[in-house]
């Protein structure tokens, strides 16, 4: 059964580590994150997009795709299911069709509207028993077609969201969507510290963790982080291994060319990913 992130992240932010989003696609990319996650013995959250949503043709979809693995992999770690990067009507839309957890990303907006529907999302979440995720300051890099510019949040506009009610809190800190530039400058670790000293307990998220130095990520959740992103990383594995066994000639051997082959590499490059960043994040045995 699905559950809500609330409780795996407060339970990671107490105990210092991080719980990975992994952002989902299709059938294979769910099957390989809930296998790595089982496993590794810990909790994990399938990330959606709108565009991912879109792709699998509707929220209704994912829902009925990853209750059913759940119970058909016998899946007994915690799981989360949460829309990435939200609109308001796309919140809406997930908390319809049986998502666990949402975010709502009114960072483009004023702040002003950002926190009336931000409150609105909180008391519905609240009477679902869902967990709210929410953005201040506009993370950069390609968001499916959004690109905005590398900031750092305002604390004080942090600190006001956070009052809210919201579950976890997603804060630029520097931090960019897909792969990094060579001439990025790193994580603004006075950002997130002055963040964290205003907000508390509450679970910090970083996105855009595909190429981020692991030192730096083990910094960041020392300073709060207990939920990290990762996307880029996985899709960038599942290419490479496809790649390589098209290249070889595989698909052109014997039944290379049934789905169900020429997909597994991917999939378990996909998988392999995943149980690297979990060893990373600190999160193994933690379900
Ligand atoms: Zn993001």
């Amino acid at each position: 059964m699905l559950v809500s992130a609330k409780e795996m992240l407060q339970k990671a932010k107490a105990g210092h580590y991080a719980v990975g989003q992994f952002n989902i696609n299709n059938l294979e990319w769910t099957k390989a994150i809930l296998t790595a996650a089982q496993e590794m013995n810990s909790p994990v959250i399938l990330g959606v997009s709108e565009g991912a949503g879109k792709y699998m043709t509707g929220y209704k979809t994912v829902v009925g795709m990853v209750n059913g693995m759940l119970e058909e992999m016998n899946i007994t770690v915690p799981v989360a299911l949460h829309l990435d990067h939200g609109s308001y009507e796309g919140c809406k839309k997930c908390i319809e069709a049986g998502f666990s957890s949402i975010m709502y990303d009114g960072s483009h907006s004023p702040i002003e509207e950002n926190v009336a529907n931000t409150k609105e999302l909180v008391a519905i979440c609240n009477e679902k028993g869902m967990s709210l995720e929410a953005e201040v300051g506009a993370i950069g890099g390609e968001e499916d077609g959004v690109i905005g510019k590398g900031e750092c949040a305002d604390p004080e506009e942090c600190k006001r969201i956070a009052d809210l009610g919201v579950t976890m809190l997603a804060a630029g800190i520097g931090n960019i969507h897909g792969k990094y530039p060579a001439n990025w400058e790193g994580l603004s670790f006075e950002t997130l510290d002055a963040i964290q000293a205003l907000t508390g307990d509450m679970p910090l998220v970083l996105h855009g963790g595909t190429g981020i130095p692991e030192d730096m990520i083990k910094k960041a959740i020392s300073l709060g982080v207990a939920k990290i992103n990762v996307n880029t990383e996985c899709q960038l594995s599942f290419a490479a291994a496809t790649r390589k066994y098209i290249e070889e000639g595989k698909d052109l051997q014997g039944k290379g060319f049934d789905p169900r082959k020429l997909l597994a590499p991917g999939a378990a490059a996909i998988k392999a990913t995943v149980i690297e960043k979990i060893e990373l994040f600190g999160s193994k045995d933690k379900a």
